[in-house]
């Protein structure tokens, strides 16, 4: 903003014509700030990055067209024309790179702190027309043989360029001459696919809506379904042994009550209150795949699993 002071047209009360101007009223150069390095033969301008390239500082990517407040000054001279470098501080960590114009190549070449990315390709290669060299013009205009030659060359060229034109013209024909049929054709495809989405869309909703989840189903897979199939029969298998052992566990629980009641009570109430005792079944019987020697370790692990039938 700096600039504008120069070229506002305030004149102050005691503004004397004879300095020569406003900005020598002041005491200020035109370009103010910009020019505080005008004696060390740098102006500061507004650079904007030609290319993307990395900081060899930071190692980030700085793409094409950043711009930065870089010190510009002459380094040399390419025949008549001057050649310039810019040295600017990358905006994300401390480093400088210096970038110098190449007007032989009409590029910008890097001096230092920075890297380029390549992204230039050769036009020959992907068919493009490229305009012809210097050196080629010239000897077009000079050597009338040269040009005779360079013209049947051209000419063979166009010949096999208008050859592959026409098969594309061709093709497009092909396909886009009934643009109707054509049309009727893409957009049947899409109808059936668009009913297809919908209909997944309407049974994934609903199976959010029963689970009262709020998030995104991925597509069914062939192995998921397998894996739920195997994990819904080791839950039913696991519910049976559960209900064996709750079965134990309550007939364990009656025993222990006998045994501490007072020994004062008659035999025949004993053999009364041992006759209401159910029948323990065989833990052999109720467990073959399991086998467990002492009544006392079963006892304590039967107590676990309870527990653990509460939660569920
Ligand atoms: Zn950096």
């Amino acid at each position: 903003m700096g600039e504008r002071k120069g070229t506002n047209l305030y004149y102050p009360p005691d503004y004397d014509p004879r300095v020569g101007g406003l900005n020598k009223f002041h005491g200020t150069h035109a370009l103010r700030e910009r020019a505080r390095k005008l004696h060390m033969g740098i102006l500061i301008i507004r650079f904007e990055m030609p290319y993307n390239i990395w900081c060899e500082g930071c190692g980030n990517h700085i793409g094409m067209g950043v711009r930065y407040n870089a010190e510009k000054k002459k380094i040399g001279m390419y025949y008549s024309t001057p050649l310039y470098q810019f040295r600017m501080k990358c905006h994300l960590c401390d480093n400088h790179f210096e970038i110098k114009t190449d007007p032989a190549n009409l590029d910008y070449v890097i001096v230092s702190g920075a890297r380029r990315q390549e992204n230039r390709w050769d036009p020959k290669e992907n068919e493009q027309v490229v305009p012809e060299t210097k050196e080629v013009s010239c000897r077009l205009y000079d050597d009338a043989m040269y040009k005779l030659e360079h013209g049947i060359e051209d000419k063979k060229i166009a010949k096999s360029r208008n050859s592959s034109l026409e098969t594309a013209i061709a093709l497009n024909e092909a396909t886009w001459k009934d643009d109707y049929a054509s049309n009727c054709v893409l957009r049947s495809a899409f109808r059936t696919r668009k009913k297809e989405l919908e209909k997944k869309q309407g049974l994934d909703q609903m199976l959010l809506k029963k689970n009262g989840l709020n998030i995104d189903l991925v597509n069914e897979h062939e192995d998921d379904i397998k894996l739920a199939k195997l994990l819904t029969h080791k839950r039913d298998t696991k519910k049976t042994k559960q209900s064996h052992l709750k079965r134990l566990v309550s007939v364990v629980r009656f025993r222990d009550k006998l045994k501490n009641t007072p020994s004062a009570t008659s035999v025949s109430g004993i053999k009364k209150q041992i006759g209401q005792i159910p029948k323990l079944p065989r833990v052999s019987d109720q467990e073959p795949s399991t086998s467990k020697p002492a009544t006392s370790t079963l006892s304590t692990s039967l107590v676990t699993y309870d527990s653990s039938d509460t939660d569920s």
